[in-house]
């Protein structure tokens, strides 16, 4: 027995150092990898009530040497604590501008393209003037940028953050609250900051065997929005049913596996140019 507990602690050293060191890894990959294309942005189409395109969310993804196509989850969340993900965002938004300039370029400007911004971004970078730099370098209607920002309560500084995004707003960036009703991303924060949209993830939602209380909570969520004068979009649809519900209580816009995955920026193209 005890031996069993001593292999257990080594067995939990060996995983943190093991954890550890790939983390400093990838850490240390990343400027290479950026320089070196393994960073590929992914649309996914965003879609109104008919089912039509009206734009995509850029999804980033790692196409690693070793280790294949690397998901979100795999780097983002270690990212965020050290700060890296600035890099990520910054590059996603570049990524993004170009090809909206790209298409402006070709007659194609009806898309716009959501990015993420990380609650991280705002301790590290200057969220305003880079994204002001990048519209003014790629000369592109701020509008067609939409910006996915989530609300954390553990981030200090919310004035200063509201302000950011009152700045934002006021440039022609439309903003869009992320995951809302999700971890801290709540009714609470709406009171304190304006937004252009609310975005309602279904998974959270759905998470339940009780579909009829969440299908309650939804409708709420998207009368209360339309007392804020706010259209919501909800991700994660992944049924006609699911879809139907959400058109009878008046949700806006939809995004999910039933319209389309998350897609090379050449599938996109080719599906939808
Ligand atoms: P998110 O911003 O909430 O993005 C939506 C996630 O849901 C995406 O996962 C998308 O592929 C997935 N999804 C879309 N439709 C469906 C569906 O019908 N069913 C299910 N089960 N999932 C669906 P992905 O691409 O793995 O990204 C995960 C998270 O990683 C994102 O969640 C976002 O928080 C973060 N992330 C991804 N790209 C970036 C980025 O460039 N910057 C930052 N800061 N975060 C990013
Ligand atoms: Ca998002
Ligand atoms: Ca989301
Ligand atoms: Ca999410």
């Amino acid at each position: 027995n005890k031996e069993d507990y001593q292999n257990k602690i080594f067995y939990y050293d060996d995983k943190i150092r093991e954890l550890k060191y790939w983390e400093q890894r990838l850490s240390g990959e990343l400027d290479n990898a950026i320089n070196d294309n393994q960073l590929k942005v992914y649309l996914q189409e965003q879609c109104d009530g008919d089912g039509k395109v009206i734009g995509a969310e850029a999804l980033i993804r790692w196409i690693h040497p070793t280790e294949g196509l690397m998901p979100p989850y795999r780097f983002i969340p270690m990212f965020e604590k050290n700060g890296l993900i600035s890099k990520v965002d910054l590059f996603v938004w570049k990524e993004a501008a170009k090809l909206l300039k790209k298409w402006q370029n070709e007659g194609n400007d009806e898309y716009y393209i959501s990015v993420n911004i990380s609650p991280a971004d705002f301790y590290f970078l200057d969220i305003y003037k880079e994204l002001v730099r990048i519209v003014e370098k790629y000369e592109i209607n701020p509008a067609k940028l939409k910006l996915e920002i989530t609300e954390t309560l553990i981030m200090k500084d919310v004035e200063s953050r509201l302000m950011i995004v009152e700045k934002l707003r006021d440039f022609g960036f439309t903003v869009e609250m992320d995951d809302f009703g999700s971890g801290y991303s709540s009714l609470n924060m709406l009171k304190d900051i304006s937004v252009d949209v609310l975005k309602l993830d279904m998974g959270f939602l759905y998470k339940t065997k009780d579909e009829e209380k969440s299908r309650k909570i939804i409708g709420m969520i998207v009368q209360l929005s339309k007392a804020l004068d706010m259209p919501v979009i909800c991700e994660g649809v992944e049924t006609k049913s699911q879809f139907e519900f959400l058109k009878n209580i008046k949700c806006d816009y939809f995004q999910g596996y039933l319209f389309a995955k998350p897609v090379s920026i050449e599938d996109f193209e080719n599906k939808n140019l």
